[in-house]
């Protein structure tokens, strides 16, 4: 059983490594910056979330049990699987849009947060290099409903499948913008603007998959083809595994940096 996920990971490898070099948007090493740490972020993040979800999913189920009638489950477990899927990622990636939106106007969750975007070489890999208590939370708002409604297991799996995907293609160093779909699909381009350490990025491109959401509520930033000059943040964010999952533990006089990209002026 691949409980750290190293079987995906290499599989995972096999197909990004390449296709960054085929692909690249700016010269980056396959050795680069912080590479260990995003190794370590992938074997423990991997155990710890899958442990996390499983318990989410076993409570929200009892409780749904009790509370959902069942002609509502049967109904949604019941419908086509691509329509479950469509509908799973538009309830989820609102989701992720407000939590993630959240994450950056609340000071204390900014903390958290902050540990992804302090990658500074950003690649495939970024998408696992986040705080654990950041994604637990973000799952665990996006993916009740799920589990609450009565989605069938084989349409959670199929949704499992893209998002994992999707979320290591949008964090990769590809030049790629979808075209005419970018308003639909999320890109590599749409995402790296969300990872801009440039004013003009901050607060802005919070959907996972769907950039329509940014549209909707104000926050979609169009930056056509340019190329961002740097990403990162200037919080002290540490560099290593450790000190990173410490990090918003901390005493506050330590964190606080009014260059934090979290002001009611760029929201
Ligand atoms: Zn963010
Ligand atoms: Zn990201």
């Amino acid at each position: 059983m691949d409980i750290f996920g190293i079987k995906a990971l290499l599989i995972c490898a096999l197909i990004f490594i390449p296709f960054e070099n085929l692909f690249a948007e700016r010269p980056q090493k396959i050795f680069r910056q912080g590479l260990a740490v995003d190794l370590i972020y992938v074997l423990f993040n991997s155990f710890i979330i899958k442990a996390a979800v499983v318990m989410m999913a076993a409570s929200i189920l009892g409780v749904a049990a009790i509370l959902v009638p069942q002609s509502i489950t049967q109904a949604v477990g019941g419908q086509p699987i691509w329509l479950q899927v469509a509908e799973i990622i538009l309830i989820t990636d609102a989701g992720v849009y407000w939590t993630h939106r959240a994450f950056h106007k609340i000071p204390a969750l900014w903390k958290f947060h902050a540990v992804h975007h302090g990658i500074k070489e950003l690649d495939w890999l970024g998408a696992f290099h986040s705080h654990p208590i950041d994604i637990i939370v973000t799952k665990a708002i996006s993916l009740t409903p799920i589990f609450f409604l009565g989605f069938s297991e084989a349409s959670i799996a199929v949704f499992s499948l893209i998002y994992f995907w999707h979320t290591m293609l949008v964090h990769s160093n590809m030049r790629i913008t979808f075209g005419p779909l970018k308003w639909l699909i999320a890109s590599p381009q749409f995402h790296r603007w969300h990872h801009a350490n440039q004013r003009e990025a901050y607060d802005k491109n919070f959907a996972g998959q769907l950039p329509f959401l940014d549209v909707m509520f104000g926050t979609y930033n169009a930056t056509g083809n340019k190329v961002p000059e740097k990403y990162g943040v200037d919080d002290p964010v540490p560099s290593t595994y450790f000190g990173q999952i410490g990090y918003p533990l901390l005493p506050r006089g330590q964190l606080s940096n009014p260059a934090a990209p979290s002001t009611e002026a760029d929201a």
